[in-house]
């Protein structure tokens, strides 16, 4: 593959940088994911026990809002709804699954297409519905959006083989403490498997527009995940941005683990206190200002507001 000389030196540094060599996989303990499992558990017990009969479902989505702003995330309850902006994504990962699974791969263009047909088909689940009603000139934004990224994508990353074992939007889970408790992810792309103990998975995460702090929580979050799965650790998490063509990536250890863990047990700690105990949410004025439903009213805007102009960026 290194002599591929129609690959672009990006798709190269994927093979050499991200991918890397089989050689260089680190091996595990075996009981690592068993150890962890219980940590989790013997932690969250005091929270499985309040629970009773209900459930705590913990996303990634839940664990950022909540670390960064208990009143922000309680604001986002239930506003979720599909638009351009939220379908892109789905509509992108469903092309690039179709490219590494159509033989032979149709054009990017026509992978959008295939893929915008495949979700407006499905009315359950996604944004079928809402394609089924949206304005034309809005499903030619999506087709424009998605397009852009599946274009990007293949100028930055080298051809998927199903060799590598190419897992898109794949769903990771754990019930934890008799499943009252639930981790609940969606990996973008998931590359490659493990050999016996021995480490074989990439993780990635597609972004546009700027790094931010949350994108290395979230690729932590999923190494937990695919640990508790396997038991064996992927070898490397990355966050990808499409825009830039660059490239945030981790190599998986036990701190890393660690510390995943413990940012789940205190953001279970603190979903269960806001949504059981009913307790009020505090507020944590920070970059969630910018976009947060709740900026026209909330004093923590003015105050990051003032944060931001104080470090001579605008309001
Ligand atoms: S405006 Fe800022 S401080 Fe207030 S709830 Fe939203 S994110 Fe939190």
């Amino acid at each position: 593959m290194d002599g591929d000389a129609a690959l672009t030196p990006t798709q190269r540094r994927v093979l050499t940088e991200l991918m890397g060599s089989r050689n260089d996989r680190p091996t595990f303990d075996r009981d690592l994911g068993l150890r962890l499992r219980d940590g989790l558990e013997t932690a969250l017990a005091p929270v499985a026990d309040g629970l009773g009969d209900q459930q705590l479902f913990v996303s990634k989505q839940a664990l950022a809002e909540v670390h960064s702003c208990e009143r922000h995330h309680v604001s986002q309850a239930g506003t979720f709804s599909w638009s351009v902006a939220t379908a892109s994504g789905t509509v992108t990962h469903k092309a690039i699954e179709l490219g590494a699974t159509m033989r032979p791969p149709p054009a990017p263009e026509h992978l959008v297409d295939l893929a915008l047909d495949r979700l407006a088909s499905d009315l359950e689940w996604g944004p079928g519905s809402w394609l089924a009603t949206a304005d034309p000139v809005e499903v030619a934004e999506l087709r424009g959006a998605a397009l852009d990224r599946v274009l990007k994508f293949c100028d930055e990353f080298p051809p998927l083989k199903l060799s590598w074992r190419p897992r898109l939007e794949s769903g990771l889970s754990t019930g934890l403490c008799a499943d009252r408790i639930w981790l609940r992810g969606k990996v973008d792309l998931a590359l490659g498997r493990p050999e016996g103990s021995t480490a074989g998975v990439l993780i990635v995460d597609f972004k546009t527009g700027r790094p931010s702090r949350s994108g290395a929580d979230d690729l932590r979050f999923y190494a937990l995940l695919e640990t508790l799965r396997t038991g064996v650790p992927p070898f490397r998490v990355a966050t990808w941005y499409l825009d830039s063509g660059q490239c945030h990536a981790e190599d998986v250890g036990e701190d890393l683990l660690a510390s995943a863990a413990r940012r789940v047990v205190d953001g279970a700690r603190l979903l269960y206190q806001l949504r059981i105990e009913g307790r009020e949410p505090l507020i944590n004025p920070g970059p969630a200002c910018s976009y947060c439903a709740r900026r026209g009213d909330c004093e923590g805007a003015v105050v990051w507001a003032a944060e931001r102009a104080a470090a001579g960026f605008d309001a």
